[in-house]
C-alpha cells in the first residue's frame, strides 16, 4: 500500500488504443464508491465505541473511492548493451507492487525485436493465464449462455521455443513439459475453482498421442486433485472439448478448464468467438513474483486516437484485478454499471453494433455507477 493507504497498481497503457482505454478504466475507478456506508474512525475500533455507549462518535458514511492509486509507466523498449529491453523503472514498479494492469503492446514485425508480453511473461514467472469468457447480455450472439473459465500453462509447452533445423527441409520443434510446471498450473486452477465457486475441473489434452508429455501434464494434475476432495476432476480430449463447446458451452458453466499452453491459446480464442470477440474479453497472467491483468486484444492500430475503442475488455480485466486483489464490492458494483450501460445498448461502441465512441460509453457507466 501506499502513504495515502491506497493499493499501488502499476498501469501500463500501452500502445495504439491503449492509452485511451486506460483512461477510461481510470476514470471509472476514480467513479467507483464504496457501497456499504463506512462507519468511520478505524474499522471495528469505533463500532466497539458506540455499542458502549460513548458519547460524540456518530455514524456517519464516507466516500470512499476504490483504493487504488495507479503507478503509471512506460514500456516502451529502449536500447541496452545492443538489446531492447523494457526500461528498468517499469520492471522495478511491477515488481514492487506484484499487480499490474496492462494496455496493449505492439509487436513490431522484423528481426532484433523481442516480444515485450514475452519479457513480461518471462521477467514475472506469469506461469497461468486465466481467461474467462461470459456473455454479455445485450450483446447478441448465436449463444446466450456462455460462462467458461480457461486457465492455460502460459511459460513452457510447444511455445518453449526452441526450435532447430536438423538438415535441409527439416525442422524440429520441442515440446517440453515440466513436472514443475504443471502442478504449478494445475494448483492455480483448483484454487481458482474453490476461490470461484466452481465444482469442477477439467484437464484438457491431447495424451491419447502425446502419452510421455500430456501424459505428465495428466499426472500432474491427478496428483493436485488429491488435495482437493471438494473439487470435482476429469480430462478431456482437446478436440472433443472444441466440438462439444461449440455445439453447446452450458455444460463448461460449472468448472474450470486448465491445460498445456498452446491448446489454451487456441481454446480460449475458440470461447471468445463464443461471446463476440475481442472487445470483451480480458485476462490475467498470474506469476510467482507479480500478476498482469490485459485485455486479449491488440493495439489496434486502425483505430488508433479516433476515440473509437472499447474499453470493456480492459475494464473486465480490472475488475479481475481487483477480485483478485479481494476487492469484489468495488468490482461488482463497477461490472453492474458496464453489463447495464451494454444491455441497455444507447451508448455502445461501434464493434457492438453502436454508435457512441469511448467517451460517450464511458460517461455512460459513469452516470449508472453515480445510482449505484
Ligand atoms: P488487434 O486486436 O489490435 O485488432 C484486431 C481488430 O479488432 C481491429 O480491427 C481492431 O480495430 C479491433 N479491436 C481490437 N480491440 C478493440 C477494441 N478494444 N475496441 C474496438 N475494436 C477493437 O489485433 P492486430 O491488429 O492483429 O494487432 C495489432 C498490434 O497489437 C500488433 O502489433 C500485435 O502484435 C499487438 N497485439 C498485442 C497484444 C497484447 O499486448 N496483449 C495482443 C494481441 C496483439
Amino acid at each position: 500500500k501506499g502513504a495515502d493507504g491506497n493499493y499501488l497498481v502499476t498501469l501500463i497503457p500501452g500502445d495504439g488504443i491503449g492509452p485511451e482505454i486506460a483512461e477510461s478504466v481510470k476514470k471509472i475507478f476514480a467513479a467507483a464508491k464504496r457501497a456499504q456506508p463506512y462507519l468511520g474512525g478505524v474499522e471495528g475500533i469505533e463500532s466497539v465505541e458506540r455499542e458502549s455507549g460513548k458519547e460524540g462518535v456518530a455514524a456517519h458514511s464516507r466516500d470512499e473511492k476504490a483504493p487504488i492509486s495507479w503507478e503509471e509507466v512506460d514500456v516502451t523498449p529502449i536500447l541496452k548493451d545492443g538489446k531492447t529491453v523494457i526500461p528498468d523503472r517499469a520492471i522495478e514498479s511491477v515488481k514492487k507492487n506484484t499487480v499490474a494492469l496492462k494496455g496493449p503492446l505492439a509487436t513490431p514485425i522484423g528481426k532484433g525485436h523481442v516480444s515485450l508480453n514475452l519479457t513480461l511473461r518471462r521477467t514475472f514467472s506469469l506461469f497461468a493465464n486465466v481467461r474467462p469468457c461470459v456473455s454479455i447480455q445485450g450483446f447478441k450472439t448465436p449463444y446466450d449462455n456462455v460462462n467458461t473459465v480457461l486457465i492455460r500453462e502460459n511459460t513452457e509447452g510447444e511455445y518453449s521455443g526452441i526450435e532447430h533445423e536438423i538438415v535441409d527441409g527439416v525442422v524440429q520443434s520441442i515440446k517440453l513439459i515440466t513436472y514443475e510446471a504443471s502442478e504449478r498450473v494445475a494448483r492455480y486452477a483448483f484454487h481458482y475453482a474453490s476461490e470461484n465457486g466452481r465444482n469442477k475441473v477439467t484437464a484438457v489434452h491431447k495424451a491419447n498421442i502425446m502419452k510421455m508429455s500430456d501424459g505428465m501434464f495428466l499426472t500432474a494434475c491427478r496428483a493436485v486433485a488429491k488435495d482437493y476432495p471438494n473439487i470435482a476432476y476429469d480430462e478431456d480430449l482437446l478436440d472433443r472439448v472444441c466440438l462439444r463447446i461449440a455445439q453447446d458451452p452450458s455444460p463448461y458453466a460449472d468448472r474450470v478448464m486448465v491445460m498445456p499452453n498452446l491448446y489454451g491459446d487456441i481454446l480460449s480464442d475458440l470461447s471468445a468467438g463464443l461471446i463476440g470477440g475481442l472487445g470483451l474479453t480480458p485476462s490475467g497472467n498470474i506469476g510467482k513474483d507479480a500478476s498482469i491483468f490485459e485485455a486479449v486484444h491488440g493495439s489496434a492500430p486502425d483505430i488508433e486516437g479516433k476515440g473509437l475503442a472499447n474499453p470493456t475488455a480492459l475494464l473486465l480485466s480490472s475488475l479481475m484485478m481487483l477480485r483478485h486483489m479481494g476487492l469484489n464490492e468495488f468490482a461488482d458494483k463497477i461490472e453492474k454499471a458496464a453489463l447495464t450501460t451494454i444491455a441497455e445498448g444507447k451508448a455502445i461502441t461501434r464493434d457492438l453494433g453502436g454508435k457512441a465512441g469511448t467517451k460517450e460509453y464511458t460517461d455512460a457507466i459513469l452516470a449508472k455507477l453515480a445510482k449505484l
